[in-house]
């Protein structure tokens, strides 16, 4: 399996996922088409499956537009405000892109209709994960649609139960102000620390900071750590999803 990261917008990712010994591919939320496309010929692959993370323009923006470029494209997403939508797909749901194999996740709380996928292949090491503006490397995406125990539920029971090699690639590239929050959260956490110069050091040369992985989000990612007795003191609670709740409304209003 080869993840190619494109960049879209001002801070999206798009993922073109091949299966090299068939040269069948999927895409994560091409929001611009023409730039998946490039990369698809680039590659010598066919495109087959558009998987869409939630409906927000920025992530599904160019379903409709890369529906009628390529013929007999399958579009997934979990929620009728997807475009071009093919196939509405719920929590546990699987299919084979190659020999690709895809299990779909149901993580609302950003949006209502939130799918993250699970893309791993048999032989080869480590799974990928595609969490759109659910997980983001350190951080997580806002609630507009659902609840702190929701999220807790997206991050903790869902996210955080898969394998910790398992690689993160997220939606957005919000990697180093995550980190600030994640810092002013935990000052002790010599993990953040270090995270922090390596996203530096990445963004000084305009290089992605994905992937991360599960095993490490559990290091650095205070919304996957409002377990953690630091966390926990810091939001002046001592329980989870109170705390999840407390540091995600900060975090709406931080400024580093
Ligand atoms: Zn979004």
């Amino acid at each position: 399996m080869k993840v190619q990261v494109l960049s879209a917008l001002q801070d999206n990712y798009m993922y073109l996922i091949v299966d090299e010994a068939t040269k069948q591919a999927a895409v994560v939320d091409p929001v611009d088409p023409d730039k998946v496309l490039q990369a698809v010929q680039q590659e010598g692959v066919n495109l087959t499956t558009v998987l869409t993370t939630h409906h927000h323009w920025d992530h599904a923006g160019g379903n409709e537009n890369i529906a009628k470029k390529v013929a007999g494209l399958q579009v997934l997403g979990g929620d009728e405000r997807v475009g071009a939508l093919t196939w509405k797909v719920k929590h546990g749901d699987e299919l084979n892109v190659g020999n690709l194999h895809i299990r779909c996740l149901a993580t609302p709380c950003h949006t209502s209709g939130h799918i993250c996928y699970v893309v791993g292949a048999q032989g080869e090491p480590a799974p990928a994960v595609f969490t759109g503006d659910t997980l983001f490397i350190a951080g997580c995406g806002r609630f507009f649609e659902g609840t702190p125990q929701q999220m807790y539920h997206a991050l903790v029971e869902v996210l955080g139960t898969l394998p910790d090699d398992t690689r993160v690639f997220c939606g957005h590239e919000y990697t180093v102000a995550n980190l600030k929050f994640a810092g002013h959260v935990e000052p002790a956490n010599q993990d953040i620390k270090i995270k922090m110069e390596w996203a530096q050091e990445k963004r000084s040369k305009q290089e992605p900071t994905v992937p991360s992985t599960i095993g490490e989000e559990k290091r650095i990612n205070p919304f996957m750590r409002v377990h953690e007795s630091s966390v926990q003191k810091h939001a002046g609670l001592s329980e989870a999803i109170a705390t999840m709740g407390a540091i995600r409304k900060e975090k709406d209003s931080f400024r580093a």
